[in-house]
């Protein structure tokens, strides 16, 4: 099959990590008689750099126009004191509304082979663990009414959480699609005993949780969660959430991983086109030097063959090889602790040498 592949490198070690994930996608489609099409666009602060704007027109049209997007990341200190609306970060916002994308899926894994990098109790992690949150993206609080406004104590600022049917029938046909790919087992976390928006978020899980008889369904109070998370992480196969209680957890869910390098995430939306990118930054603290991680945008083109292309063994394939070079001892600098480590080049090699 061929696929069209929208490339958007950005700043900092962007460039870096999305030609290693370009090595590795190149490598599965030799091997499974693939074609990927790759088309550059400009993005945060080299479009400023060329164009004036963080995001220009050809590069939304470029996108839409792509079966999906694979980024690197955007910003740094050159950019910094630009206003609002002319930073880098102010594309990531367009880019996600233009290509409606409406579910965000974090992994948040610790690799047995990186147990030490897990800031929890040795014990508390003995087999890894290996969570998905989904995190609904475009409703809730951060889109509410909001407003300021004189109350009974005088000055005060409101903001309001409301869901549809809608919003929530969707966000949790992906949760539940995504455990049927994955443990069958989804979590629905919430605040019911309190907010009226988490009871119909609530009652529209059940209702959908019935069409999947296969998936072992459970709620969790949100506060709950977040103390599981840190108790017990391995019970958790997916996990689903509104917009800024997913914003939350999914940081916490990654702290606890160690390794900002490692943790890949898609953005999807109604079609099957994705943004598909690392969740770390620029990092432009070791940009040109050859030191980046390359291995959390890697994985992000592994999410983007099993969601966008319904490539499974294909995303398999990455999957196991990092698995492998990470158990063979392999690590980048941000892994090796001063110890001996490979460039951004050399663990992709090694990387392409498992598949
Ligand atoms: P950052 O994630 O870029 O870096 C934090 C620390 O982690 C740095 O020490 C960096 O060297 C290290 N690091 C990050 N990714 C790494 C990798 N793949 N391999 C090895 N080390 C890695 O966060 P920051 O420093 O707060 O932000 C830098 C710039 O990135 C800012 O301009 C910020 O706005 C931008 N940013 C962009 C995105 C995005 O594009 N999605 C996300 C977050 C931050």
């Amino acid at each position: 099959m061929k696929y069209n592949i929208a490339l958007l490198k950005g700043d900092g070690i962007g460039p870096e990590i999305v030609d290693s994930a370009v090595r590795v996608l190149e490598k599965i489609a030799r091997k499974y008689g693939h074609e990927f099409v790759f088309t550059p666009y400009l993005i945060g602060g080299a479009a400023i750099d060329a164009c004036g704007e963080p995001l220009p027109k050809e590069t939304v049209e470029g996108c839409l126009a792509s079966d999906s997007v694979l980024l690197g990341a955007v910003g740094g200190p050159k950019w910094d004191t630009l206003p609002g609306n002319l930073r880098p970060e102010k594309a990531l916002l367009g880019i996600r509304a233009a290509m409606g994308l409406f579910t965000n899926l974090r992994p948040a894994k610790l690799y047995p082979a990186l147990k030490g990098e897990c800031p929890l109790r040795a014990d508390l992690v003995e087999n890894g663990f290996d969570i998905m949150i989904v995190r609904e993206l475009t409703g809730g609080i951060y889109f509410g009414e909001r407003g300021m406004r004189e109350g009974k104590w005088g000055e005060e600022a409101y903001d309001t959480e409301c869901y549809s049917r809608m919003e929530i029938e969707r966000i949790a046909k992906v949760a539940f699609e995504t455990a049927m790919k994955r443990g069958k087992r989804v979590t629905s976390i919430d605040k019911a005993n309190v907010l009226e928006s988490s009871r119909l978020w609530r009652k529209i899980m059940h209702e959908t949780a019935e069409r999947y008889p296969e998936v072992e369904y459970s709620d969790m109070l949100v506060d709950n969660a977040a103390m599981q998370l840190v108790r017990n992480p391995a019970q958790f196969d997916v996990v689903v959430t509104s917009n800024m209680f997913g914003d939350i957890l999914s940081d916490e869910a990654s702290q606890i991983t160690g390794s900002i390098g490692m943790l890949p995430s898609a953005s999807l939306g109604e079609t099957s086109r994705g943004l598909y990118e690392p969740i770390h930054g620029s990092a432009p603290d070791i940009a040109g030097q050859h030191k980046a991680n390359p291995i959390a945008t890697i994985l992000s083109a592994g999410m983007m063959l099993l969601h966008s292309f319904g490539l499974s063994r294909e995303n398999e394939d990455i999957v196991n090889a990092v698995d492998a070079v990470l158990n063979a001892g392999y690590r980048t600098a941000d892994l090796a602790h001063g110890a001996p480590s490979l460039s951004t080049e050399e663990i992709t090699d090694k990387i392409l040498a498992q598949i």
